[in-house]
């Protein structure tokens, strides 16, 4: 009896050892930028949460490992995939060109168009309205680049337009209220979520004079040829998408459930 009693522990404790020892192949680490509402965004107690964090916790369990999140900043959770610090980046990351030279994308999950907060007695209705504006904008961004690239070669070229980068589109927008830039551009659900905490600012559809808007397509990034993780990732995607779980994911976050 005794023998078998100590027989069972002793299994006991090697499987706690075993559970308990974390190697880096028994976690699926995932970096993201928890300031990117309703995708990824601080919640009750202190902990990341958002729809990227619910798809990052079903790649994980498909991969059969446990999930590990790094919050860091934008520019840094796409770098820690391609440096092999992280297994895949969840950021609400836009797939274009530029980022499809360092990273691989999976499929799309979600779109999402540029919008521009502004105050609340602001007459701004295109972008070229924002012409000699100082204009902040999350560092690392497509809304980053967007602004550059019409700053200098695009529609407010030669207009004295300033583009100021910051750490994050919420403190840009801290800066508005107080008149230190006069306009922010983000993704539009971020944007929205901003002008509905914070009194005296509203946002509208980035749109051209022409009628034209912007539309972006986030993925999750992995490294560049990293097949196995794309495939698992792309397998995960495809089922939260037909079983219509992102939608749902979407309609938890943004109905403040975390
Ligand atoms: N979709 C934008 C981009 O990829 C912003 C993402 C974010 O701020 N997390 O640049």
């Amino acid at each position: 009896m005794k023998k078998i009693f100590s027989a069972i522990l002793a299994s006991c404790l090697a499987l706690t050892t075993f559970v308990g020892c974390s190697n880096s192949n028994d976690k699926f680490v995932v970096s993201t930028n928890a300031a990117f509402y309703p995708y990824e965004y601080i919640g009750e107690d202190n902990k990341v949460v958002g729809i990227d964090i619910d798809i990052a916790k079903a790649i994980a369990e498909e991969a059969g490992k446990e999930l590990k999140v790094d919050d860091v900043e934008f520019e840094a959770a796409l770098a820690a995939v391609s440096t092999g610090h992280a297994d895949a980046a969840l950021a609400g990351i836009t797939v274009n060109d530029e980022r499809k030279k360092t990273l691989d994308f999976s499929e799309p999950y979600a779109t999402s168009i540029q919008y521009i907060i502004v105050k609340e007695d602001s007459d701004v209705k295109t972008i070229e309205d924002l012409a000699g504006f100082k204009i902040g904008v999350q560092n690392g961004t497509t809304s980053q680049t967007i602004l550059d690239s019409e700053s200098k070669e695009g529609v407010l070229k030669d207009t004295n337009t300033k583009v100021e980068p910051y750490k994050t589109s919420l403190l840009a927008a801290m800066d508005l209220k107080t008149d230190t830039v006069d306009a922010v551009v983000a993704d539009s659900l971020l944007a929205e979520n901003i002008v509905k905490e914070n009194e005296g600012l509203k946002c509208l559809e980035l749109v051209y004079a022409d009628g034209s808007t912007t539309k972006e397509e986030y993925a999750v990034a992995v490294k560049k040829g990293d097949k196995e993780t794309l495939e698992l990732v792309n397998k995960v995607i495809k089922e939260l998408k037909d079983s219509g779980k992102i939608d749902e994911l979407l309609l938890k976050h943004l109905n403040g459930e975390d």
